[in-house]
């Protein structure tokens, strides 16, 4: 369970604004040192003070030395990933492969060989986009651009600071929801969401395995709150982290039980790979159960029953 914490802690690159976080003026500090001692001896112009004339500066858009920090984001992200993802693969599917009854959530159901390729090919391209995309954002913020985190504790009082925790995830939750819900619109679900349904019985890989405009579409909504709402930049990281971690143990196809009230199993998310159009919510029920999309037992799902609710049996016989 640590491992894949660790997966998704650094699967994205928002442990970058965690370390901001922990030491904004001095990470500023050492990072200053650390671009002198990379671009100074070689005699070369600094990113920093391309700004001539008519040319392109990084520094007008706050992103001097993006690559440094994006470079970084790229190598530690994929150290982790494949790391913890293959470890997954051994714990429970090569060491524990013949008996999968005692901890798949779909025991007779293993992916193919080259869904398995698929998806880590998928899986890797998104990361590596979804790192990059995070390190230019950690590398705005770091060198003073606008954002709404604060860092002191108590700067908008401990009220505030504890309310705004469940109201993150629930806008969290309800955007995953509903932009879910609208992926699985019949167009959107065939052009954009089909990718990451490929996978009915998905793996750790499939977690960031989808299309790409999907991945960035998912990013922006995260990241939007840290340019919108004052919030805590503690409170904005760790309600990330506790979604990516989720997301991770949501997709390993493994059963895995929740330890909070509100959080489902991994099972319930399996069953959206399984079942399809069901099942929207990342990590309650509550917008799925307002809006009567939980999967039930005497309704039929399938790829090409729409609209959330499966279908009748009884109708589906008369037919
Ligand atoms: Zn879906
Ligand atoms: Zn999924």
């Amino acid at each position: 369970m640590v491992a894949v914490f660790l997966l998704a802690a650094t699967v994205r690159g928002e442990w970058l604004l965690l370390v901001v976080l922990l030491g904004k003026s001095r990470l500023q500090l050492w990072y200053a040192q650390l671009c002198e001692v990379i671009e100074e001896p070689s005699g070369h112009q600094s990113l920093t003070n391309r700004s001539g004339e008519g040319g392109f500066s990084l520094d007008r858009y706050k992103l001097q030395n993006v690559h440094l920090v994006i470079g970084f984001s790229l190598l530690t992200s994929f150290i982790m990933f494949y790391t913890v993802s293959w470890g997954l693969q051994w714990i429970y599917y090569i060491k524990r492969r013949d008996k999968p009854e005692e901890w798949k959530c779909q025991p007779d159901r293993f992916l193919t060989p080259d869904n398995e390729r698929h998806e880590i090919f998928m899986g890797s391209c998104n990361m590596a986009l979804g790192a990059v995309v995070s390190g230019i954002l950690a590398t705005y913020i770091i060198n003073g651009g606008h954002t709404t985190l604060y860092y002191g504790l108590a700067d908008r009082g401990y009220l505030y600071l504890v309310l705004s925790i469940p109201g993150l995830f629930l806008y969290d939750e309800a955007s995953a929801y509903y932009y879910h819900r609208m992926y699985h619109s019949p167009l959107l679900y065939r052009w954009i969401h089909k990718a990451h349904h490929r996978y009915g019985c998905p793996t750790a890989f499939s977690a960031v395995a989808m299309h790409p405009l999907e991945m960035l579409h998912y990013q922006a909504y995260l990241a939007a709150p840290a340019f919108t709402v004052p919030l805590h930049a503690g409170a904005f990281v760790g309600v990330l982290l506790y979604i990516y971690y989720y997301g991770m143990i949501d997709h390993s196809g493994i059963r895995f039980d929740s330890i909070w009230p509100w959080q489902e199993p991994s099972v319930f998310h399996d069953n959206h790979h399984r079942y399809f159009h069901c099942n929207f919510g990342a990590n309650t029920k509550l917008f799925d159960w307002l809006h009567d999309t939980c999967r039930r037992k005497d309704r039929i799902y399938g790829e090409h029953i729409f609209g959330g609710r499966g279908k009748r049996k009884e109708s589906s016989k008369q037919n």
